[in-house]
């Protein structure tokens, strides 16, 4: 699939649990727009001041079973053995054949699963600086049940694992200097609009 026109517009960025893709995504949002964001559908209900369209597209069960008959996603899966997560597949491709730079931040299944449709996406692993620190954050973050917690502690040991099937790493030490380290790794040219966080 070499003449495929993903070659050169699709990154890819996963990573354990609580390490900050959100944050880091959410950043380049904001502060670079020359990144395309990809939209994922999901199962899970809106948090509050999460809008439709921007942030995810919510979809029910049923609205999701529907998508995946159609063959609708380029990857999908179940992320910590609750709701449902997908990439659209219909709104990579329009953009990346529009010459967008395109980025998914999606868990560690959906990124096998674009590495085994797409193998010359770009694939980055953003790592947190150590051990000590990824538990910080899971456990700061306070948004999740002790039990909930665990079970995300022992997926994160796992993706960990993961990081040397991926062509970069990225370390979250800064959600700033990550976000300029991805932006830089895709070639896309321009700073971000915003130099104060
Ligand atoms: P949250 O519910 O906190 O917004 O996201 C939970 C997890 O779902 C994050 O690890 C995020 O990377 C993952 N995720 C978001 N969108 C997608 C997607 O389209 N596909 C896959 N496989 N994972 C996703």
């Amino acid at each position: 699939m070499s003449d495929s026109p993903y070659a050169a517009g699709l990154t890819v960025l996963a990573g354990p649990t609580a390490v900050g893709k959100g944050t880091v995504s959410t950043f380049i949002r904001d502060n670079f727009p020359q990144v395309w964001l990809s939209v994922s559908a999901t199962t899970r209900p809106p948090r509050p001041g999460e809008i439709e369209g921007v942030h995810y597209f919510f979809k029910s069960p049923e609205e999701f079973d529907r998508l995946i008959a159609d063959g609708a996603f380029l990857e999908w899966a179940v992320v910590h053995g609750r709701n449902r997560y997908g990439t659209l597949r219909s709104t990579v491709d329009a953009a990346v054949s529009a010459g967008k730079s395109v980025l998914l931040e999606i868990d560690l299944q959906g990124a096998r699963q674009v590495k085994a449709a797409v193998p010359e996406a770009r694939f980055v692993f953003l790592a947190p600086p150590s051990w000590d620190e990824l538990v910080r954050r899971l456990i700061g973050r306070g948004t999740e049940t002790a039990e909930e917690q665990q079970r995300r502690l022992e997926t994160a040991k796992i993706e960990l694992a993961a990081e040397a099937e991926f062509d970069h790493t990225i370390i979250n030490d800064s959600v700033h200097r990550a976000a300029e380290e991805l932006v830089s790794l895709m070639g896309v040219s321009g700073t971000s609009v915003s130099e104060n966080t």
